[in-house]
């Protein structure tokens, strides 16, 4: 775990980022929140029933590991469960953004999860964005949806609900959630052109050793699961096999000879 740092640089940062979400319109009336891990059992988290662009350091509220208040005039988040879980899974994480930036969420609405690999900067800073099962707000089951994705990846989508992101710090985290919206957004504004190119698998391969190189951190997850390129030994075995047999049938099919 890096660095802890104080409450009151943790509530300048959550403030700072709030409103930076609320301007941007990634929220609305109250939603969002967004959290950062104070100490080994403690969190600093935003407070339910309050606009995120407009909060003041009272405002917030002190949770522990089970996301019951510790200290704070006001309620926690009703998401606070979503945001402990992740702390509990990963130790790299130190804080958690929410919001429901609207090109972002209505892929998580349409059910589909932004992982082709077409733009090199989001493959260098986030791999992909899966998609985590819907969840009823404020139950367990957000908590649950998240256990899989929040694993093998630092931003992702909640099904017809938003997007999700970690980090090691809240600007962090709140970056990631710039980065998926725009990616989102330029994703649509690609389909609608009719042309999605992804990038080229040695193109990728490129990136995920600049990505080493660089020292990012959090799970890489590639961009597997689209079909669409190979991420050095995240590949299956029968992936594999699958495109050996598609390289040979090429081969054939032009003529070539496979063997010789
Ligand atoms: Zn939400």
């Amino acid at each position: 775990m890096s660095r802890m740092i104080s409450v009151e640089e943790a509530g300048e940062a959550i403030i700072h980022v709030g409103r930076r979400m609320y301007e941007r319109g990634y929220v609305a009336a109250n939603d969002g929140n967004v959290s950062v891990r104070i100490s080994q059992d403690r969190v600093l988290v935003t407070p339910t029933g309050m606009s995120k662009g407009f909060m003041a350091r009272s405002d917030l509220v002190v949770v522990d590991m089970a996301g019951r208040k510790v200290s704070g005039k006001r309620e926690p988040t009703s998401e606070v469960k979503m945001h402990v879980r992740a702390y509990e899974l990963r130790d790299d994480v130190n804080a958690v953004a929410h919001a429901h930036p609207p090109y972002a969420t209505a892929y998580a609405v349409a059910g589909i999860p932004l992982e082709e690999c077409i733009l090199p900067e989001v493959i260098l800073t986030l791999g992909s964005v899966p998609l985590a099962r819907y969840g009823t707000p404020s139950t367990e089951e957000v908590p649950e949806s998240i256990e899989g994705v929040v694993m093998r990846s630092d931003a992702f989508l909640l099904k017809n609900h938003g997007v999700m992101t970690v980090g090691p710090d809240v600007l962090g985290a709140y970056h990631k959630m710039e980065t998926v919206e725009h990616f989102a957004h330029i994703s649509f504004i690609a389909g609608q052109l009719g042309r999605v190119k992804p990038l080229a698998r040695e193109e990728v391969d490129k990136l995920v050793n600049l990505r080493e190189h660089l020292g990012i951190k959090g799970p890489y997850p590639g961009c597997v699961e689209s079909g669409t390129c190979s991420v050095g030994d995240s590949v299956d075995e029968s992936r594999l096999v699958k495109m050996i047999v598609e390289e040979v049938v090429k081969t054939l099919r032009e003529g070539k000879h496979a063997l010789d």
